[in-house]
């Protein structure tokens, strides 16, 4: 699949004086680790380097995402409430995780992962001390999806980033009915780097493309994420081959049409990891109503196609002598 016709990369709506680059912000180069800074998508009530352009974006949003951007506020006002006085019993966490599961899938989440929360999971300057993270992921409608980087595409990722505030708030809701606190995160989160939580939770893995690739959905999915205490049983995080093919794939570099994905994985806060230069991405995904062109040219992103795809590269795996390939780390 190829995008349609986008955009050329001209930045003439861009900054008179650029901000400080979003990439020293985001620890390009840094050997150290640490919590990441928020640089973005703010809360309103904070000045951020780059809030002028994300005032732009909300201003060149289309009618439906404006208004799923109102009904997503709107849902979160309930993420975090009164917790009910009888705290039910934590013995068996293994059986608590299991029923905690099946509720946010029928709640509406597709995937759930559990993990514990670090402190680089945690934005800079936030207070936020709950032990576990349940991270949630839900399939776009990738037909809608190919429409990438123009408004049909960007009316179905509001859609489901309202989706998953939704199941989030009732999953978080539900646990507080349980006696625990339990806290919704969805669109709009600035407490919590809800990626990284998704990975460690064995959602998925880190892209080439700087985006979350699952074997069920590639990178045809959004998350959201509810923080609690309840004490849960952890999922491994996964390795299903999405190293292998980024390494040699260069599909979303070469669609890319601001040309910000690094073909190599970068130093960033202490960690070698992929990463796309923010500074050339993110005027472009303004113009672009959210463009999304990467995560829908990557081959995972194609329907059915994961588990094969996994099987082929770990087939090509060559073992060291006397280990077995594995597929969680
Ligand atoms: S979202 Fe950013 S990195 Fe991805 S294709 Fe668009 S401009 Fe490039
Ligand atoms: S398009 Fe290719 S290089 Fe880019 S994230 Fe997907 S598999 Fe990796």
């Amino acid at each position: 699949m190829r995008p349609l016709n986008p955009p050329p990369a001209d930045y003439a709506f861009a900054y008179r004086n650029p901000p400080r680059s979003g990439n020293l912000i985001n620890g390009l180069g840094e050997t150290v680790r640490r919590r990441p800074d928020s640089i973005f998508h703010g809360t309103g009530s904070e000045v951020l380097d780059w809030s002028a352009l994300d005032r732009l974006f909300v201003t060149l949003n289309t009618r439906w995402a404006m208004w799923y951007s109102v009904k997503n506020l709107w849902l979160l006002r309930r993420a975090n409430g009164p917790i009910a006085a009888k705290k039910i019993s934590a013995d068996d966490p293994a059986a608590l995780t299991e029923t905690i599961k099946k509720k946010a899938r029928a709640f509406g989440a597709d995937l759930v992962g559990v993990t514990p929360v670090i402190d680089e999971h945690v934005m800079a300057g936030r207070d936020i001390s709950y032990k576990n993270a349940i991270c949630l992921g839900f399939p776009m409608d990738r037909e809608k999806m190919l429409d990438v980087p123009w408004r049909r595409a960007n009316r179905e990722v509001m859609r489901s980033y309202v989706q998953s505030t939704k199941t989030a708030v009732r999953l978080a809701e539900h646990i507080r009915t349980l006696g625990w606190p339990a806290r919704a995160y969805g669109l709009n989160c600035n407490d919590i780097q809800q990626l990284p939580l998704a990975i460690s939770a064995g959602i998925g893995q880190l892209g080439k493309h700087g985006s979350l690739i699952s074997l069920e959905h590639g990178s045809n999915l959004r998350l959201s994420t509810v923080l609690t205490d309840l004490p849960l049983m952890p999922n491994a995080s996964v390795d299903f081959g999405v190293d292998d093919l980024c390494m040699v794939c260069q599909r979303c570099r070469i669609d890319c049409p601001p040309d910000a994905i690094h073909d190599q994985k970068q130093m960033v806060r202490g960690t070698s990891k992929w990463f796309v230069d923010f500074d050339k991405c993110a005027p472009y995904f303004t113009k672009t109503w959210g463009c999304g062109i990467c995560i829908e040219v990557c081959p995972w992103s194609e329907p059915g196609q994961g588990a094969t795809l996994s099987a082929k590269l770990l087939a090509k795996r060559k073992p060291e002598p006397g280990a077995e390939t594995a597929q969680t780390v």
